[in-house]
């Protein structure tokens, strides 16, 4: 019988089992693929951006539907075959994107955020985790006066909140970012957020891994969870293919998939699929380098240095569960590297890029579920969509503490799975 059962082994699941471990608690891990990381946390953004806290359904989205629909360019898309998916999860979304649910969600992310990234430091000191982590900040760069404008009502608020945000013209940007001289006359501002990071996700997971099986944590890869038992009001383990796996609680972390199986716990998690693109470069080492990640808000990419490598991740559409790489938006992204960084995205670099498509866990209301589920020894932490990375560690602790009878650090209520 194991203590501890945690579907999914992704940034979220993983996390989760250390918390759990660091407590004295036993866990055994179970994932549908063949090894841990496999999943959305495979080659995401990278960024660790409490200064990315505001959900994407930012107040007036619903003015930009039609197009959404229509353009094959806008920095959403939503494909006509995915519609009828989101009969009930749209209107939700919308009704989020109202001011005061929006800012509620804003703040309760950025809480989150914060001090998940003391969490993941952390974890790094704690077990020496190699990650290609980097703590020297990101840079947001605005093309148009109007989306500085309107960024910079966001920044005010988060300001407030302790978020340092510095604001920059196009000198000060590319003062902090030398690699944008080429674009500096397209800068019309420039926000440096000190206090953000970036890493590899799946270096992450795989350091992770290591250590939690040293520390006595069991996997079960290969292994898709069918269902999880109840008796008796209780959770009493999951099933698999052919094999019942007895244990006293279990955690969904099982990121997009999470709401079919808490629908099995009676608990309807207002989570979809929002696809995102990354491609993965090898810059010449000899060449110049960016210092730090930086985000085009237009459109709304991040350029993100791992190491030697150099990631361009982005884009959302909401296209069910369909994960096939679409050319165009593979060959846009390269493009917007080239646009960004000419000197360094020359031909050979470009040859080097290892497409990849993901899908973030999205909630209708823009905060992650975390917590107990309805059914005794049911918990759940998922629903991060695009701060999954940012709000693991954090949210591990959170949910561990919970399940330890600990008082968490945070308020969990805004994360309340039966919300
Ligand atoms: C293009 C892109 C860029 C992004 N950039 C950033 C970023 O810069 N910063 C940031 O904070 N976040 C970013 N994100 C979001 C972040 O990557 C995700 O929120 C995060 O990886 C979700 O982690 P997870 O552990 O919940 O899910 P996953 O990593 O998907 O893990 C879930 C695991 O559950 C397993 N599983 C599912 N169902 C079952 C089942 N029935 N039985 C057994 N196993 C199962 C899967 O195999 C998978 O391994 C980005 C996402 C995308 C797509």
């Amino acid at each position: 019988m194991a203590d501890n059962l945690i579907i999914g082994c992704g940034v979220v699941g993983l996390t989760t089992a250390l918390e759990l471990l660091r407590r004295g608690e036993g866990v055994t891990l179970v994932d549908a693929a063949e090894h841990e990381g496999m999943g959305t946390s495979f080659a995401n953004g990278g960024l660790l951006t409490p200064s990315m806290s505001d959900p994407w359904n930012a107040p007036g989205v619903h003015r930009h539907l039609f197009e959404y629909l229509v353009s094959s360019s806008a920095a959403l898309k939503i494909r006509l075959g995915a519609l009828p998916s989101l009969m009930r999860w749209g209107p939700q979304f919308l009704l989020n994107s109202r001011v005061a649910p929006h800012r509620t969600a804003t703040l309760a992310n950025l809480e989150l955020a914060t001090y998940s990234l003391a969490a993941m430091r952390d974890l790094r000191e704690r077990f020496g985790f190699a990650f290609e982590a980097s703590d020297g900040g990101a840079l947001k760069f605005f093309r148009t006066a109007a989306a500085f404008d309107a960024a910079l009502a966001i920044t005010e608020m988060i300001r407030e909140h302790g978020i340092e945000a510095r604001i920059l013209d196009r000198t000060g940007a590319v003062a902090i970012e030398p690699c944008l001289a080429p674009v500096q006359g397209e800068i019309a501002g420039a926000i440096h957020y000190p206090g953000d990071a970036s890493g590899d996700a799946y270096l992450f997971c795989r350091e992770a891994a290591r250590t939690i099986a040293e520390l006595g944590g069991l996997f079960r890869y290969g292994q898709t969870v069918k269902g999880i038992e109840v008796r008796g009001g209780c959770v009493a383990g999951v099933r698999l293919a052919d094999e019942l796996v007895a244990a006293d609680r279990v955690v969904v972390a099982a990121g997009v998939a999470s709401p079919a199986l808490a629908a099995k716990l009676g608990l309807s998690l207002a989570i979809k699929p929002v696809k995102g693109y990354s491609m993965t470069y090898t810059p010449d080492p000899t060449g110049p380098m960016p210092r730090l990640p930086v985000i085009d808000d237009g459109y709304h990419t991040a350029i993100t240095p791992l190491g030697p490598r150099l990631r361009v991740a982005g884009t959302a559409e909401f296209a069910g569960h369909d994960l096939r790489l679409d050319p165009k938006r593979i060959a846009n992204l390269g493009q917007l590297v080239k646009a960004t960084y000419p000197q360094i995205a020359d031909d050979a670099m470009l040859t080097t890029g290892k497409p990849w498509a993901g899908l973030r866990p999205t909630a209708a209301d823009g905060r992650p579920y975390v917590g107990p589920g309805p059914v005794a020894g049911s918990w759940i932490n998922s629903g991060h969509g695009h701060l999954g990375w940012t709000l693991a560690a954090g949210s591990a602790r959170l949910l561990a503490d919970l399940m330890s009878g600990v008082r968490p650090e945070l308020d969990p209520a805004p994360y309340s799975p039966c919300r």
